[in-house]
């Protein structure tokens, strides 16, 4: 029996400790990107600060690079790497050079 209330506790303690890193580290998300006060006469309606989704899934837009389809094979590729031939685009040199099907 003392086992069993020994480990209640220490799942107990574990929970608590994982919540409150959790906590720490929203506070200190929204200490981050709070924004300076402004020197307005009116007070106006604050925007709610982003949600960590929705500034990840911005930060995944800004870093996602546009994929184009290869006329030959039908992979997608990096936009950068492309290889334009005949006004359609391919995935390397050696396709572009083969005769269009
Ligand atoms: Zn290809």
């Amino acid at each position: 029996m003392t086992k069993l209330i020994m480990w209640l506790v220490l799942v107990f303690l574990v929970i608590f400790a994982i919540r409150s890193k959790i906590r720490d580290a929203q506070k200190r998300y929204q200490q981050q990107f709070r924004q300076p006060p402004q020197p307005q006469p009116q007070p106006q309606p604050q925007q709610a600060p982003p949600t960590y989704k929705a500034r990840a899934a911005a930060q995944a837009a800004n870093d996602a690079e546009v994929m184009l389809q290869c006329a030959h094979c039908g992979i997608f590729y990096p936009a950068s790497e492309t290889v334009q031939a005949n006004g359609r685009d391919y995935c390397s040199a050696a396709h572009a050079a083969l005769p269009s099907a």
